[in-house]
């Protein structure tokens, strides 16, 4: 099958894109076969190129939403394609009885970009949510069983992972989860001190909470949490799956913060599309407290996703990507703000991670209209639109999307006007 790629950026208000047959075909197919745990899908995809990515009836979207911060280097990267089918032909997958020189040298490269003491070490698993656990392990291993998470906080689905996160949406259907687990409203420092007890093993934040709705702490909550921590004999263990791997202008967000925390966690962008995680232990102390045997994973660090997880690292240093998420945030939200729109109250977030603000709860309407003018947002609240794109983006590509969202904000708001 051919693909037709249109060529032109789209006009201010394109013609509307509307997925066709075999959209319909594969949907209905997909009705009859998956899970229905996430809903109906938005649209059938088929391959991507950069930002950009296509449906199976050969409409094209800007992809803002990234794979949910993982494309780091968007679809179809020449280093990534190369480095996957390389490492392919060599060997998939060896188990952990061996090592490889790919899962070494990532390793290596996540203790250097994160600028690791001596005495770190990483360990490798295959998801978000399967650091999580690694990290839930660790703090266990304290001999401390409390745990100190924050309101709104998201760190996965597994039950040992759930019982950190905090929507009981997630929570409650599966009740009861691991014991000893408490939430404090996050960006609050007395609610943390007062948590923090002898009793705590660990406290386990996100820096900016991704799935809240990009929510930034004030700069000195982490400083605070890593002195509570410290103070208290508790792991501060920082989620950074959604923050780390460049997203937010800088290798990990602790680092702009200017703290160490104990361990962090990572995931998403790391293997830019190809499933890796990793827990990062900080000093000999933390990364002696899992012994041999006591944790594990058979895919996890497999020499396909560590030469993924290189080709990433070292596109994003190679092509200065830190500094141009920075940047292309910047520019983001200087042409939000300059829109001066009734309905925008503002842009949270770092780097390339952001959240535009609405006044009212029109955001999935919002990302519905811009789906039909070849725009992928996500709707990460009902009133926040979260862009997460590819560390690649352009300022014309941001800029193409911020030209047509006052017509999306027009017209979302008017419909809920009619209603
Ligand atoms: C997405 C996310 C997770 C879960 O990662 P999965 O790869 O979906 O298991 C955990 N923590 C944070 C902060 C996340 O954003």
């Amino acid at each position: 099958m051919s693909d037709p790629r249109p060529d032109p950026m789209p006009g201010p208000m394109p013609e509307p894109l509307v997925p066709g047959p075999r959209t319909a075909e594969l949907l209905d197919r997909y009705a009859a076969s998956l899970l229905g745990v996430f809903g109906v899908p938005q649209l059938v995809l088929d391959h991507g190129e950069g930002p950009w990515v296509w449906d199976v009836d050969g409409n094209r979207y800007l992809d803002l939403v990234g794979g949910i911060a993982v494309n780091a280097l968007g679809h179809a990267h020449p280093v990534l394609v190369s480095a996957v089918a390389e490492q392919a032909a060599a060997m998939v997958h060896i188990s952990n009885f061996y090592t490889s020189a790919a899962q070494v040298g990532l390793a290596e490269r996540i203790l250097a970009a994160a600028g690791a003491p001596e005495g770190s070490a990483v360990f490798f698993a295959n998801s978000g949510t399967e650091a999580v656990e690694a990290a839930v392990k660790l703090a266990r291993r304290t001999g401390r069983t409390d745990i100190v998470a924050a309101e709104g906080g998201f760190h996965g689905r597994s039950t040992g992972a759930l019982a950190l996160t905090h929507k009981p949406a997630y929570r409650d259907p599966f009740a009861p989860l691991l014991p000893g687990v408490r939430h404090v409203p996050y960006d609050d420092v007395d609610a943390l001190a007062a948590a923090v007890t002898q009793a705590t093993s660990a406290v386990v934040l996100e820096p900016i909470q991704g799935e809240a709705g990009v929510i930034v702490p004030d700069p000195a909550y982490l400083t605070a949490a890593r002195e509570i921590t410290a103070r208290a004999g508790a792991l501060l263990i920082l989620d950074e799956v959604q923050t780390g791997v460049g997203r937010t202008g800088t290798w990990f967000a602790f680092q702009q913060a200017g703290i160490l925390p104990d361990a962090v966690t990572l995931a998403k962008g790391l293997g830019g599309g190809v499933p890796v995680g990793a827990l990062v232990t900080m000093g000999p102390r933390v990364s002696h407290l899992l012994a041999p045997g006591q944790h594990g994973s058979t895919f996890g660090g497999n020499p396909l996703a560590a030469a993924a997880g290189i080709a990433v690292l070292d596109t994003i240093e190679r092509d200065g990507l830190l500094a141009h998420a920075t940047a292309m945030g910047e520019h983001l939200v200087a042409r939000i703000d300059a829109l001066g729109h009734p309905v925008v109250a503002g842009v949270r977030g770092a780097g390339l991670l952001r959240a535009i603000v609405l006044t009212a709860d029109v955001a999935p309407a919002v990302a519905v209209a811009a789906r039909s003018a070849g725009f992928l947002v996500n709707a990460v609240t009902p009133s926040a639109l979260r862009l997460a794109p590819p560390l690649v983006v352009t300022a014309d590509q941001l800029d193409s999307f911020v030209e047509v969202l006052p017509g999306l904000l027009d017209s979302a708001t008017s419909q809920e006007g009619t209603r």
